[in-house]
């Protein structure tokens, strides 16, 4: 048993009579008291770093250079702007919106003011951006040209909103749009006078709201503050964790709307480091091109993106010549694709672990001192978890009796978390409290070993059991992935009259490669237990992608629910 011991840690919670005892007895420090906002990271990065570079792939098809003086001062513009347009504290402003300039000033000006920022998946179907933008009573609702359409579609049907602004110029506004009160964007910060001093709240004021992706059931909204996201960001910035610095250059693929970009726009003013926004252009080359032309030094996506980028690399040849490590997370980064990105690009992969209800980050893989001495192999294998906490986020697995389990890295159970940036419960109290005794049940499956490092196997909702006993689904599309003909593989449970489930393998090929479904059984052979080999495998063109960019097993199970195993 590892020194760890279960409950070994306890804080009792903080009651208006514990607080005044306190107060009574206890000698208070006498330091500056100053409240943790969002718009202290903007005038940090104002006051510190104003040369530094923000460069954007616009809509409108340039690239766009800015730096953090012109970010703020537009971000001023902007809330004042906004302000006299009638904006109040806690309003809940909608964008629909790539990464770039415009939307991080959004991020500063709308929390800045004391407003809420509701960044919406533009890749969702209208019928739930009509139901988001309702749910959340947004009242403007800003967006990138790219989706001029949807907001067409959806602007006679959401109830809330008061006015559309178009981030764009005057120049590039859509013409005869039947859209009512739109706004440009552009003419908004012209009109907004220069000065305006960032308004100092309780930090434990509403910030921002991410949606859950609602694969089952409507999306439930996670809420942040402005102290969990101040947080979040000081300790996402740490060397074990993005380790983030001035002279960096961070380029996030990850989308804005999908978790605030796991941070980055905070982390980015915070550290000084240059910023680069990919705009729509999301392929490999465009990537490339980017992190080529602009000196990016760190970039940050789900593997799906980075499967289009080394594609591309291969294919052309390609090299890195300034990007040093990239985090992975949103789904279980393939130890091929780690092992791609190490050996062949000499690119560090920092896997990573989080969720929307935690805004996102709760587990980063980095090496401890005793690490670093491992062999090549053996850091690539432990790089394949999903790492330790983050300080400020706790974590324990849970069996099914509500035990915990013992971190050997063997023994698998619920993983639960709690800290500074988890939720307390989902925006408008939708799915009652989610809690259990205190602790968030994250819906993931996981082992944690001795040295605290986390590794999910499944999502408790992906799980397949084969006669009671679980088998992860994760571990078994990991090893199909490094088969060289594969392109994506999901593992499914397919039914089975004997075992009630048995794992199905649907895979997608790469273009011009061939394998058989024989051939992939037998790849099987010595990397896993001989029980828990798929029974078959199915073919497919493609393999549905969430919004998010992760595998759609939901529609896989929906498509194959009915199939017939050799083995049944
Ligand atoms: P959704 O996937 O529903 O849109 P989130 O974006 O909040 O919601 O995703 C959170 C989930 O994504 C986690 O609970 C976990 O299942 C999965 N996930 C995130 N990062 C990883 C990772 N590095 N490895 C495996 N699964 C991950």
């Amino acid at each position: 048993m590892p020194s760890w011991r279960p409950g070994a840690c306890h804080s009792l919670p903080v009651t208006p009579e514990r607080k005044a005892r306190h107060k009574e007895k206890t000698m208070l420090g006498s330091m500056m008291q100053m409240p943790l906002l969002i718009s202290s990271l903007l005038m940090h990065a104002e006051r510190h770093h104003p040369e530094q570079e923000i460069v954007s792939r616009r809509v409108e098809g340039d690239l766009h250079r800015t730096t953090y003086r012109e970010l703020a001062g537009r971000a001023r513009r902007m809330a004042n702007a906004l302000t006299a347009h009638g904006l109040k504290m806690s309003d809940r402003i909608g964008t629909l919106a790539w990464n770039g300039y415009r939307h991080l000033e959004l991020y500063y000006a709308v929390s800045g003011s004391g407003a809420v920022l509701h960044t919406i998946n533009p890749r969702l179907h209208p019928d739930q951006i009509v139901y988001l933008a309702d749910h959340a009573e947004n009242t403007i609702l800003f967006f990138d040209l790219t989706f001029l359409p949807i907001v067409e579609a959806i602007a006679p049907r959401v109830k809330t909103i008061k006015a559309f602004v178009a981030m764009t110029d005057a120049a590039h506004m859509p013409a005869g749009s039947a859209i009512p009160n739109l706004l440009c964007y552009e003419d908004l910060i012209a009109e907004g006078a220069p000065e305006f001093d960032w308004p100092q709240f309780d930090e434990n004021t509403a910030s921002s709201l991410c949606y859950t992706s609602g694969t089952t059931g409507n999306p439930k909204g996670a809420l942040y503050s402005h102290r969990s996201t101040l947080l979040h960001t000081l300790s996402a910035a740490l060397p074990d964790a993005l380790n983030c610095s001035a002279g960096d250059c961070i380029l996030p693929v990850v989308p804005m709307f999908h978790v605030n970009a796991w941070g980055i726009p905070y982390v980015a003013c915070m550290v000084g480091a240059k910023l680069v926004f990919p705009g729509a252009g999301l392929d490999g080359k465009s990537l490339h091109d980017l992190f080529e032309a602009e000196g990016v030094t760190m970039a940050a996506g789900v593997p799906t993106v980075w499967q289009g980028l080394l594609a591309h690399m291969q294919a052309n040849n390609l090299g890195f010549s300034t990007m040093r490590r990239t985090v992975i997370g949103g789904s279980a980064c393939p130890p091929a694709m780690i092992e791609a990105f190490e050996k062949t690009y000499k690119v560090h992969v920092v896997h990573a672990w989080g969720m929307t209800e935690l805004s996102p980050l709760g587990t980063i893989c980095s090496f401890k001192f005793k690490h670093k001495e491992l062999s090549v192999d053996q850091q690539l294998a432990l790089q394949a978890r999903q790492g330790r906490v983050l300080f400020g986020i706790d974590m324990k697995i849970v069996a099914p009796d509500g035990g915990e389990v013992a971190w050997d890295g063997l023994q698998t159970g619920d993983l639960q978390v709690r800290g500074h940036w988890v939720i307390d419960g989902y925006f408008k109290g939708e799915g009652n409290n989610p809690l259990v005794r205190g602790w968030f049940p994250t819906g993931d499956v996981a082992k944690i070993d001795a040295d605290g490092y986390m590794q999910i196997t499944d999502r408790s909702k992906d799980v397949i059991k084969s006669g009671g006993e679980w088998i992860g689904s994760i571990d078994l599309e990991n090893i199909a992935m490094a088969h060289p003909a594969v392109a994506m593989a999901a593992c499914i449970a397919a039914r089975h009259p004997k075992w009630d489930e048995r794992p199905l393998l649907v895979v997608m090929k790469k273009p011009g490669m061939d394998v058989t479904r024989d051939e992939l059984i037998k790849f099987y052979e010595g990397r896993v237990a001989r029980w828990w080999t798929p029974d078959d495998v199915v073919f497919v063109d493609s393999i549905p992608l969430g919004a998010t960019g992760k595998m759609q097993k939901n529609k896989l199970r929906e498509q194959f629910r009915d199939y017939k195993l050799p083995t049944a």
